[in-house]
């Protein structure tokens, strides 16, 4: 399949394949190079990403938009309340998690982030089967740093919903920092440059410290601010204008879900353009109860609404720069992505907190999309690409723990944060009997507001303790693999035996004996049994809702044709209308025209009534109907056509 790489970004999500002349980005049905991440539900069927964006406003109840920020959201934790602000749709708990309440094809529904995600990554998906004409199966799906194991589960599961295979989960900026270090053709050969890659999005900061040489990334440090973009930016200005609205014209858009929804859209334009201006006119022409607004900002007065967040900028640059073990002046360079990057005023604060001019070698809205593409081609057993090896850093420390039984410990942090990954580590324990281990991190406060620590549990099974020991050596295989996930690999039961070994000796000569040895040796006599339990989805459940997005493709696909044929079908009466008067005249009898033009009105008509909402089939029916006497009349006009053009081409040869 062709290697796939996806930015799921909070505003819009970006699409890359790798061919074998190198990555591409992918547009979409309108051409661009981004897609909104929007789902609408409607009364026939959803409209996802562009289409979704168009049916927004006229639909903000059944619309389903800051879809990262939702993925396996506990409802009990404090950002459920924080996203509910920006949400248009009610947001809901469903079985502890946050979930969308919509109406879809005429019944109340909710369907879970994981689902919502599904929708929109299948939509990606089939944008990305039309254009490259490809099979697209294989994904490297980017996530935000602080996403927690149950988030990048949930992402592997949406992954799965939509009919695609997750290879691997990564970090957002280390997907940027690898495209980095594979397209840059200056990088050094032996000391690494020391580079800061900066994301601010429009929903979330992050900033990652990476050593990079030719060849190979580390990833030093990493930080974020999960509440820092864009979108609060366009939030701030709204709520000025609304604040100036009610004083001005006596209206309350906050009131008015439709009317904020358009000064939101409109403040987001303002904000834009104010990154160019240093002043803007802001009009929206009857906002609410019929009311025109007429307004301007400019660029101080906004730096001086954003003053609070522009005050925070400096924390996880600090932060991530601790991590690393570095200063800001060892940096080399600072490197810039993300929409929001693009305000002055921020450009401006991150260029002195650094202490140094920013650069902008990366494309700032498709460098994630491209270095997922590439790192979702190094897994490809077919397309060969540039060795590039890279290294992340773990964001959260974790902690395995197990029942004490004749160890004298009962837990250890096996991955610290910083320490990188993927890596493996052997535990040793010494069991009597089957047990069970745990993962969980090991500081939740840590942690983004509200996650659980809870990562996995292993039941481990098949332990026997061998004939004159007092208990079994048990290893065990950890992981935090490439997506970042903690696993346990394998677990078996070592033995003390004494084993042949060849004694080495350089002296030796060709023609002598080998030597050997008796050497005590822990060798591995038994692999145990692992059960994990953990944060996925169980296999029926993600069996349902793969069926079930299965239809609802279906529905879209249906309602999508009937729509195309029912514009055929009225294309075609115009255009048959139009010669028959003209091109077509002579070549139509009279009780022929009589009636064809009598058909051609009764369907028109009909389309304008019961026709107006009728199916495929029908369509399909009543075209048929008229190509059957259409076809015929241009069956001669085209037949004297083809004689006139051989006469032309006689006369011409003569
Ligand atoms: P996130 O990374 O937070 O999940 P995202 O990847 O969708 O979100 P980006 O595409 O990097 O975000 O950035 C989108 C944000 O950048 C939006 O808030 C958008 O309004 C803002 N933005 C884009 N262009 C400009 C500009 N010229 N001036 C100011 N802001 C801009
Ligand atoms: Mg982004």
């Amino acid at each position: 399949s062709t290697p796939f790489g996806v930015d799921l970004g909070n505003h819009s999500a970006v699409v890359a394949v790798a061919k074998n002349r190198g990555i591409d980005v992918v547009v979409n049905e309108v051409s661009n190079r981004s897609t909104p991440v929007i789902v609408g539900f409607g009364t026939k069927n959803r409209s996802i990403g562009e289409t979704g964006k168009t049916q927004q406003t006229s639909n903000l109840k059944n619309t389903v938009d800051n879809l990262k920020r939702i993925l396996a959201l506990n409802a009990d934790s404090p950002d459920f309340e924080v996203e509910k602000k920006y949400f248009t749709c009610p947001l809901v708990d469903k079985d502890g998690y946050a979930a969308a309440q919509v109406r879809y094809l005429g019944k109340q529904e909710e369907f879970t982030s994981v689902q919502l995600v599904a929708m929109y990554l299948n939509k990606l998906k089939d944008i990305a089967t039309k254009e490259t004409k490809g099979n697209i199966t294989d994904i490297c799906l980017a996530v935000p740093v602080w996403y927690t194991e149950q988030q990048r589960r949930a992402a592997a599961d949406a992954c799965h919903i939509a009919g695609l295979n997750p290879v691997r989960v990564v970090n957002e900026v280390t997907a940027a920092a690898v495209g980095y270090g594979v397209f840059k053709t200056d990088l050094p050969e032996d000391e690494p440059k020391k580079v800061a890659f900066v994301d601010i999005g429009h929903s979330s900061y992050t900033v990652s410290i990476g050593a990079v040489k030719k060849g190979e990334l580390r990833i030093l440090g990493s930080a974020y601010d999960k509440h820092f973009g864009g979108r609060d930016f366009d939030k701030a200005i709204a709520e000025h204008f609304a604040d100036e609205f009610k004083e001005k014209y006596k209206i309350d858009i906050r009131t008015n879900p439709k009317g904020y929804n358009r000064v939101l859209v409109a403040a987001e334009k303002l904000k834009k353009v104010l990154s160019a201006n240093s002043q803007a006119p802001f009009n929206i022409e009857s906002v609410m109860n019929d009311v025109d607004v007429s307004s301007q900002l400019t660029r101080e007065e906004l730096e001086e609404m954003v003053k609070p967040l522009l005050e925070r900028i400096h924390v996880p640059i600090e932060k991530a720069l601790e991590v690393a073990g570095l200063k800001a002046e060892d940096l080399d360079s600072v490197e810039v992505i993300g929409g929001c990057t693009r305000v002055p005023s921020v450009k401006a604060r991150l260029a002195e907190v650094f202490g140094k001019p920013l650069s902008f070698t990366l494309n700032q809205d498709e460098a994630i999309a491209k270095g997922a593409a590439f790192i979702c081609a190094m897994h490809s057993p077919t397309l060969r690409v540039r060795p590039f090896k890279f290294e992340d850093i773990n964001s959260f420390s974790v902690t395995y723990y197990w029942d004490k039984d004749a160890e004298d410990t009962d837990h250890l942090e096996v991955f610290p944060k910083g320490g990188v990954f993927p890596s493996t580590k052997l535990i040793t324990l010494y069991r009597t009997s089957d047990f069970e281990i745990e993962a969980k991190y090991t500081h939740p406060e840590q942690l983004p507001k509200g996650t659980r620590p809870e990562i996995a549990k292993w039941k481990i099974s098949g332990v026997e303790v061998p004939e004159g020991q007092d208990s079994a050596i048990c290893k065990l295989k950890v992981r935090n693999d490439p997506s970042g996930f903690f696993t346990i690999e394998s677990a078996y039961i070592v033995e003390e035996k004494e084993v042949k070994e060849l004694v080495e000796n350089p002296e030796a000569k060709p023609e002598d004996e080998p030597e050997y040895k008796i050497v005590k040796k822990l060798v591995k006599t038994k692999d145990l049994n692992i059960d994990y339990e953990g944060l996925a989805l169980p296999k029926d459940v993600l069996a349902e809702f793969f069926e079930q997005e299965g239809k609802m493709v279906a529905e879209d696909k249906l309602v999508a044709e009937t729509e195309d044929r029912k514009n055929a079908l009225e294309e075609y009466i115009y255009e048959l209308r139009g010669k028959l008067e003209d091109q077509y005249a002579e070549f139509a009898s009279p009780e022929e025209k009589e009636k064809l033009s009598k058909m051609l009105m009764d369907t028109e008509e009909w389309l304008y009534d019961e026709g107006d909402d009728s199916t495929k089939a029908k369509y399909i029916a009543k075209y048929e109907e008229l190509a059957s006497i259409g076809n015929l009349i241009k069956g001669r006009y085209n037949a004297k056509q083809e004689e006139l053009r051989q006469e032309l081409r006689a006369k011409q040869e003569a």
